[in-house]
C-alpha cells in the first residue's frame, strides 16, 4: 500500500472528511502535512506519520 493510501485510511479513521491531497502532501484544514513512513514498530501503528510542513508564513498567535 502506498503512503498516500495509508494516510488516507488514517485520516478517515480519525473521522476527518475535509482533507485533500496535493501530490503526496496531505492538506487538512489548510495545513499541509508531509507523509512519512513510520518504523516505530508499535502493534497499533498504521505505518504512516504525518509531519506538519514548516509554514511558509509566520504562524498566527494562538
Ligand atoms: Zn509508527
Amino acid at each position: 500500500m502506498s503512503l498516500k493510501a495509508m494516510a488516507q485510511e488514517k485520516v478517515e479513521r480519525a473521522g476527518i472528511s475535509n482533507y485533500s491531497f496535493d501530490r503526496d502532501t496531505l492538506v487538512m484544514c489548510g495545513v499541509r502535512y508531509t507523509l512519512e513512513a513510520c518504523t516505530c514498530g508499535e502493534p497499533d501503528c498504521d505505518g504512516v506519520r504525518l509531519r506538519k510542513n514548516a509554514p511558509m508564513i509566520r504562524p498566527v498567535l494562538q
